[in-house]
């Protein structure tokens, strides 16, 4: 169980000429278990789609439903759901054993039952030495951590994030995301997780969703969404994009097909005397996909597969490279540089 189902959801804010709509014709189905992350820049809904989700707010119109049961009939308490939020949201004056046990004193558990489920939710945390103190004597990661011991120990069918690592420092976030991937998968939790950070959902998701203005722009695997984005969008917000103009090489008259031509191999489209040219399409490439090697010949002209190092950054593992090519700037990222020598600024390149 925890089949979640939006249908159709839409949220309007405000009326008249002041009236947003935050979401827009919202379709989307978390299987049992899943985890989903909802991504896309700051404005773009995904507070608003999680908090209809829990009930702290209402759509417009459309439904949702938990494993068939029409949410929108029961308010926030009453729905099997928890939600980790930024702010973790602790009771100050309570310590970490009562915050932990707040949701399951509310449901009326037998003190015995409580004792041991409180105990296995701070155990799994790693807060078992920490159980009487107060909020104000842990840290961030802490206090995270906390939040997530309390939202599991009540056993929801579906657990809520609302960017709950973006109080923490960079390596704390990447520490505590992997916790947090742990703990779904032990527990086998349908989560829900609202991120603008495109390596968070990366690492965490078994799908995302890619939201824009209020609507999905795509929903798949991190390995979809990243090697067959839908849109020039969706390619740019996550990991790192070279768009560039596609000289499309027409010959349907012969072929029936039309060739894509770029770079270095534009050269012979040119020569075609058949070809067309247009550039109707974007074709997009991702920097660690072109290959850079040091131009031998002496050849000092930027044409076809030939570029002009602009700028090249040596990251450890990596080095990327900013080239200047005939079709525009270029980024390329050449893993391995041990291995290699990296080319200094101003040499021609050989790119494919
Ligand atoms: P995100 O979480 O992706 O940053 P939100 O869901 O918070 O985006 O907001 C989506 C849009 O809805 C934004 O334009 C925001 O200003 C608007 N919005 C959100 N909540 C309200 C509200 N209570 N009243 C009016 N507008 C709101
Ligand atoms: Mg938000």
């Amino acid at each position: 169980s925890g089949e979640l189902v939006l249908r159709a959801v839409e949220k309007s804010f405000g009326s008249g000429e002041n009236r947003v709509t935050a979401v827009d014709h919202v379709d989307l189905t978390v299987h049992p278990g899943e985890f989903v992350t909802l991504l896309g820049p700051s404005g773009c809904g995904k507070t608003t789609t999680l908090r209809m989700i829990a009930g702290f707010e209402s759509p417009t119109s459309g439904s949702v439903l938990l494993d068939g049961d029409d949410m929108l009939r029961f308010t926030a308490d009453r729905r099997p759901m928890a939600m980790v939020f930024q702010s973790y949201a602790l009771f100050p004056h309570m310590t970490v054993f009562e915050n932990v046990a707040y949701g399951l004193r509310l449901r009326r558990v037998p003190a015995k039952q409580l004792k041991e489920e409180v105990g296995f939710a701070l155990a799994s945390m790693g807060l078992t030495a920490l159980a009487e103190r107060a909020p104000h004597q842990l840290s961030g990661g802490q206090q995270q951590r906390v939040a997530l011991a309390r939202a599991m120990v009540v056993k929801p069918k579906v657990l809520l994030f609302d960017e709950p690592l973006s109080n923490l420092d960079a390596k704390l976030r990447v520490q505590m995301r992997l916790e947090i991937r742990r703990l779904q998968r032990l527990l086998g939790i349908s989560s829900v997780y609202v991120t603008h950070d495109q390596d968070e959902a990366m690492s965490l998701s078994d799908r995302i969703v890619v939201m824009r203005n209020g609507r999905i722009e795509q929903v798949g695997t991190p390995d979809e969404i990243y090697r067959t984005p839908a849109s020039v969008f969706v390619a740019d917000f996550i990991g790192r994009a070279n768009f560039l103009d596609v000289a499309e090489a027409s010959d349907s008259s012969r072929t029936g097909h039309a060739d894509i031509v770029v770079l270095g191999e534009r050269m012979s489209a040119r020569a075609h005397p058949d070809a067309v040219q247009s550039a109707a399409s974007v074709l997009m490439v991702r920097p660690e996909a072109i290959r850079v090697r040091r131009y031998a010949e002496g050849d000092d002209q930027v044409v076809g597969n030939h570029g002009r190092v602009l700028n090249a950054v040596f990251y450890g593992e990596s080095v990327e490279y900013e080239i200047e090519t005939e079709v525009g700037t270029i980024v390329a990222v050449v893993s391995d540089p041990v291995y290699e020598e990296i080319v200094p600024v101003g040499e021609l390149v050989g790119i494919s």
